[in-house]
């Protein structure tokens, strides 16, 4: 056994309101920069949606993540460095700037000085690249949402793939939600496997994957490699960029800067304790196994003596192993069960983990959900289906989002359960 240690993050969705502070605040301390527009290390989008780049979660048209061998072992799935020079030629799959789309700004100019009109507004958005003005958005990060894409209630426990041919249902069936994303900074990275030059390494002592800019010579690989889309090429400087996790704050002792910002306080860091030997392993298991607990299951338990020993013969030091014990990652993924991984059937590992959504909690209420008498709860009542959940996060397995989803919901009636107590015994009083 060979312990590391990983730095995590836990992003409740429940209480993102999607309002794009951490995209925001993200793209001012770090991509503020020519070359990198279009570029945002976190992004909000709005699911069910194509995402951003477009479609990213299609790993057949962009060959990204890993595949299981017939002898069982994992290779990259684009063939890792052995087949560069056929890639060159070949075109590795990379996302064009329409598939992230175009950035655009007002004509605030106009906006003053235009003439009055029956009807406003009047200016159209200008694109910040050929400075024509756009006269349709035919696509957005957040098209989805403008849309208002509709989903029928019959489609509940399908398919995503059935979901999407019941479409344009009743409006009052709709659902949406949204998933905040960054580079998950995975235990075993496809970007790390598929850069031609060596520049992309994982940190030995806190996990975070980054780009060493000097060895960086452009070949993109990691942009059709990296799963999750999380790679951004700079078009100034002719190198991979991708998120930091604010290693410089992180190494400060301060939180991330979307974590700090973040309006909804949606976002938890945290250490994890891993098994390093057994990472090709659980990566490697076969898809009709438990994809989701085989992955759960390389993470020891921070509060074991004979666990503090090994990492600390494996110079893990103190301040980690302690703030390993207080992590919240720790307790939200692998204790408690209710922060589930992003598709873990891209075999790399991701390090942000999410609690489902329960919203709108109103439909859980009406449901009869909520309530303090100890009812059982059923989850196939919430809005959301449960099978586009876990198709999002469990490789398709609904029982780990239903037990995530119960333990929700649990938490919230015993919650609301001591504020009716306290309110009572007020009342007596
Ligand atoms: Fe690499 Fe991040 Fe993509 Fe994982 S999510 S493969 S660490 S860029
Ligand atoms: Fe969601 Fe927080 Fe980002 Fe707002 S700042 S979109 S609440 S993750």
């Amino acid at each position: 056994m060979k312990i590391r240690a990983q730095i995590g993050m836990v992003l409740n969705l429940d209480k993102c309101i999607g309002c794009h502070t951490c995209s925001v605040t993200c793209k001012n301390v770090w991509t503020s920069r020519p070359g990198v527009e279009y570029a945002w290390f976190n992004n909000v989008e709005t699911k069910p949606g194509i995402g951003y780049p477009k479609e990213w979660e299609n790993q057949d048209k962009w060959n990204g993540g890993w595949v299981r061998k017939a002898d069982g072992k994992l290779e990259p799935r684009q063939g890792g460095k052995w087949k560069l020079l056929m890639k060159i030629f070949a075109n590795p799959n990379l996302p064009e700037i329409d598939d992230y789309y175009e950035p655009f700004t007002f004509d605030y100019d106009h906006l003053q000085s235009a003439p009055e009109m029956k009807h406003a507004p009047t200016a159209r958005p200008r694109s910040l690249i050929t400075g024509q003005r756009m006269e349709k958005i035919e696509w957005g990060p957040n098209w989805e949402e403008i849309l208002g894409g509709e989903f029928s209630k019959r489609s509940r426990d399908k398919n995503f793939d059935d979901v999407q041919k019941e479409m344009y249902g009743k409006f009052e069936n709709t659902f949406m939600m949204y998933l905040p994303r960054l580079c998950e900074h995975c235990l075993n990275p496809a970007c790390v496997a598929s850069c031609p030059s060596g520049s992309i390494y994982k940190r030995e002592e806190d996990g975070i994957v980054l780009i060493d800019q000097d060895k960086c010579r452009g070949w993109r690989m990691c942009v059709s490699g990296c799963p999750y889309k999380k790679i951004y090429y700079n078009w100034k400087s002719g190198k991979a960029e991708k998120c930091i996790f604010c290693y410089p704050r992180i190494e400060a002792g301060q939180p991330t800067v979307c974590s700090e910002t973040c309006v909804g306080r949606i976002r938890y860091l945290g250490v994890l304790l891993y098994d390093a030997d057994r990472i090709a392993e659980a990566a490697a298991t076969p898809h009709d196994k438990d994809l989701y607990q085989a992955q759960l299951d390389i993470f020891l338990d921070p509060h074991d003596p004979e666990v503090i020993a090994q990492a600390r013969r494996d110079g893990i030091p103190d301040n980690w192993l302690e703030a390993a014990k207080n992590s919240p990652v720790y307790k939200m993924a692998v204790d408690w069960k209710v922060a589930l991984p992003l598709h873990p059937e891209y075999r790399t590992l991701p390090m942000v983990w999410y609690v489902p959504p329960l919203s709108p909690i109103s439909a859980a209420a009406n449901a009869g959900q909520l309530g303090v008498n100890g009812e059982i709860p059923d989850v196939r009542q919430l809005r959301i289906p449960v099978q586009y959940l876990a198709n999002l996060l469990t490789a398709g397995d609904v029982w780990p989002v239903e037990r995530a989803l119960e333990r929700m919901l649990a938490m919230r009636a015993y919650q609301r359960g001591k504020h009716v107590d306290r309110i009572e015994n007020r009342a007596v009083l």
